[in-house]
């Protein structure tokens, strides 16, 4: 049975339910192109548990952006969904059997979700405000095509909203390009959580920001989670942003995710060879000057993928096995997950 997907918002509610809220399994995601299938995202197992920051880490081209927008169903042909489930269980549900497969959603359905249930910043979003309308009436209309709620009640729900992350009521009145880079991007993050949904993925929202902004936006997303009892992806590349925000992370590479651990474990003792190569690769702030040691060789293509570990080419610790047979992510301890042959099979 599916959930009935709610239209009136409730601002107030408090969620209280635990456990997964997503839980992708084998998730595909394909573009055609004259030289054949580029397999973007190949075979991903991924759960998000509710009311956490989960970080999605990985290389430029690795997958992440890809999976999310695939999760959303925003994927464009020559992109299509080649295999997976995605279950979606929304905080207003009673039962584990009402979770619903966001692939299998219709298209209206799906419409519906995005915004109530599920928030998207994508990249760039800031520059994707209309620079002819005031933000307060752009954030009044988006309101007003997923509710039936009243213009000066959604009105008021902007502005509740703005300062929610730390923007004056004026800023309702203002067009975009009376606004700094970080003003924006905050304005697209409080649009974006406006129907208080459950989950907010946002892919690399801070990006284009200096670190002084970078910083103060990171700490609204947290205040925001806890005000509002969300649940959030980041996807980011930065290691530094992850570890100033997020409770647990995945790494992405190649199309999969090859590691999952929460962030303290991560960088002060990562498993998977690569994620280790990413970790030694960020500078440390004192000591004495040191060579960064970076990860040998480039990613692959996803047009042709390594036989075996996707990574062997790469891999210092490569053995026999990683040429020929593909590790499969696997649980090596309490709520820690790798896919690497150094662990068992
Ligand atoms: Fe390296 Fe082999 Fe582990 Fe892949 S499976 S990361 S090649 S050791």
């Amino acid at each position: 049975m599916q959930t009935q997907l709610s239209n009136t918002p409730n601002p107030t509610a408090r969620k209280v339910r635990s456990g997964p809220l997503l839980e992708a399994r084998d998730v595909r995601i394909y573009y055609s192109t004259v030289a054949g299938d580029a397999k973007v995202v190949d075979g991903v197992d991924l759960t998000i548990q509710r009311d956490e920051i989960f970080g999605l880490a990985g290389e430029s081209g690795c997958g992440k952006s890809t999976l999310v927008e695939g999760l959303l169903r925003l994927i464009k042909p020559p992109g299509y969904l080649k295999s997976g489930s995605a279950a979606f269980l929304p905080d207003n549900a009673t039962d584990q059997r009402e979770a619903i497969d966001l692939f299998k959603v219709t298209d209206r359905e799906m419409r519906q979700l995005r915004w109530q249930n599920i928030a998207y910043v994508p990249q760039g979003a800031m520059n994707a405000l209309n620079p002819v309308m005031r933000i307060g009436d752009q954030v009044v209309d988006a309101i007003l095509a997923h509710t039936t709620m009243p213009k000066r009640e959604a009105m008021d729900r902007v502005i509740t909203q703005l300062r929610m992350v730390g923007l004056p009521p004026q800023v309702a009145n203002q067009y975009p390009h009376e606004l700094s880079g970080g003003m924006k991007q905050r304005v697209t993050i409080a649009s974006s959580v406006s129907l208080n949904p459950d989950i907010l993925i946002a892919d690399e929202p801070t990006t284009a920001l200096d670190v002084n902004i970078q910083r103060v936006i990171l700490q609204e997303l947290k205040e925001i989670r806890e005000r509002l009892g969300l649940t959030i992806i980041y996807v980011s590349h930065d290691m530094a942003v992850h570890a100033e925000l997020a409770d647990r992370m995945g790494i992405m590479y190649a199309g999969e995710v090859v590691e999952i651990s929460n962030t303290l474990d991560i960088f002060k003792r990562p498993n998977h060879p690569y994620t280790q190569g990413l970790i030694k690769s960020i500078p440390r702030i004192g000591g004495g000057r040191e060579r960064l040691e970076g990860i040998p060789g480039l990613a692959p293509s996803p047009l042709n993928w390594p036989s075996g570990c996707k990574f062997h080419t790469r891999c210092p610790m490569a053995m026999e096995i990683c040429k020929h047979r593909a590790p499969r992510l696997k649980e090596v301890e309490r709520g820690r997950q790798v896919a690497c042959h150094l662990f068992g099979e």
